[in-house]
């Protein structure tokens, strides 16, 4: 059975004021180490899923997203009542939007395979252990 989560991720933000989906294919999924994202996230990494900007909508709450221009071309989209990070752009390539894993309703069941800054990769990262 085909559901709408063959065809599309959905997400939201922490409060609950946005929600968005995003239309399938997943071009890649990377984990981003680069200083900007640690500190965008406050977290080891900005985990993303490299989808077509033409398949990115609102579901609700778009009047409360805002962009931060951390770059000349990059643009970080986030929910400007509960901070969560939505997405990364860039003005360079705007057929692409990189939507957050974190924010997806569903565990994100695609293969991760960039690995993106490993140079800033924090030593203090989990390990993912046998359950
Ligand atoms: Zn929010
Ligand atoms: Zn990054």
């Amino acid at each position: 059975m085909r559901t709408s989560e063959d065809v599309c991720l959905r997400g939201s933000c922490l409060c609950g004021g946005i929600a968005y989906r995003a239309e399938k294919p997943v071009q890649h999924a990377s984990h981003c180490y680069c200083i900007m994202c640690q500190k965008q996230h406050g977290a080891a990494a900005g985990s993303y899923a490299n989808v077509a900007s033409a398949g990115f909508t609102y579901e609700r709450g778009a009047e409360l997203v805002t962009e931060y221009a951390s770059s000349e071309h990059g643009r970080r989209g986030f929910c400007r009542v509960c901070g969560s990070t939505l997405f990364w752009r860039s003005t360079q390539s705007p057929d692409r939007i990189a939507v957050t894993l974190g924010t997806l309703d569903q565990e994100f069941d695609g293969p991760v395979n960039r690995e993106l800054h490993t140079d800033t990769k924090p030593g203090w990262l989990p390990l993912r252990l046998p359950e």
